[in-house]
């Protein structure tokens, strides 16, 4: 769910990129729609592959929504603001303020993104079952959907619009420099 590209597809650098102080609403709209499609779609192949699969997956979904927000959110320059992926303004309601310096401080690996990556791969499981077991177009079909948007459409919301107009991201971001590989910016005390 997490992809981050170091230019914006178009050749040109993301240190060019102004950055948003707040992100206007309908980028922020797709965004949002995105994730929330990925949920739906995630769901509803679960649902047909087992029922009851459905509700620990939402469950699950609601848990990593939770885990953004409390481990990261709070730290981040757009705490109370209009972020290109719409949680900053989610969190103040349900945590306090953090530190900005430690966001920019925090490591994080391939490992941390796993949980996030699992929000896909769960249902891209269930999917290849159900194709397995009794092949459907419409699965099929859903199952592509699923991934397509999973892997390329956050790839364009994140590298064309959330990281390329993102403040945090100039200040320092640890899920940009695992992406792209850089070493962690000197902050200036
Ligand atoms: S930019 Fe990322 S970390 Fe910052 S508030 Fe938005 S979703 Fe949270």
């Amino acid at each position: 769910m997490v992809t981050y590209c170091k230019t914006d597809g178009k050749g040109n650098s993301m240190k060019e990129a102004r950055t948003y102080e707040s992100f206007p609403a309908p980028m922020v709209s797709l965004a949002i729609l995105v994730s929330l499609l990925i949920y739906a779609l995630g769901t509803y192949i679960l649902a047909v592959l087992v029922i009851w699969l459905s509700i620990p997956y939402v469950l699950y979904c609601a848990w990593i929504e939770f885990r953004i927000l409390k481990y990261s959110c709070v730290d981040c320059y757009y705490y109370g603001k209009l972020c290109g992926l719409g949680r900053g303004k989610l969190c103040p309601p349900l945590f306090k303020k953090g530190d900005p310096q430690s966001f920019a401080e925090k490591e994080i690996s391939w490992t941390d993104l796993l949980p996030d990556f699992m929000v896909s791969i769960f249902p891209a499981i269930g999917g290849i079952i159900l194709l397995v077991r009794d092949f459907s177009w419409l699965i099929l079909l859903l199952l592509m959907a699923l991934l397509a948007l999973s892997f390329g459409g956050n790839a364009v919301i994140r590298g064309s619009f959330a990281c390329r107009h993102c403040k945090q991201r100039e200040i320092g971001c640890p899920a940009e420099r695992l992406f792209s590989k850089e070493p962690k910016k000197q902050i200036n005390g």
